[in-house]
């Protein structure tokens, strides 16, 4: 039976895996860099890894500048050229 709350497993988790805060450092570093950090939130863990040399604490990849900055740009240049 769980006993633990959400908060004790996830510090134990970060503990024993220390790429969850790495991971973490990753979000902060796009929370502070990125103008689209509010509609992407900065996860992909899997693309950092791969795009990073292994690491997870990157920003910017191929893929969130494909799925997440240019479809952001390209919906927000509709969305003016369409403004009365
Ligand atoms: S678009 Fe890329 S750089 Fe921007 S917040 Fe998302 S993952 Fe980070």
């Amino acid at each position: 039976m769980l006993k633990d709350g959400l908060y004790v497993l996830v510090a134990e988790a970060e503990e024993r895996t220390p790429w969850i805060t790495e991971f973490w450092q990753g979000v902060d570093a796009c929370r502070d860099t990125c103008p689209a950090f509010a509609f992407c939130g900065g996860a992909h863990a899997a693309n950092r890894y791969f795009e990073h040399a292994g690491r997870f604490d990157g920003t910017r990849t191929r893929y969130c500048t494909t799925a997440k900055i240019a479809l952001l740009e390209g919906v927000t240049r509709h969305v003016r050229s369409h403004a009365h």
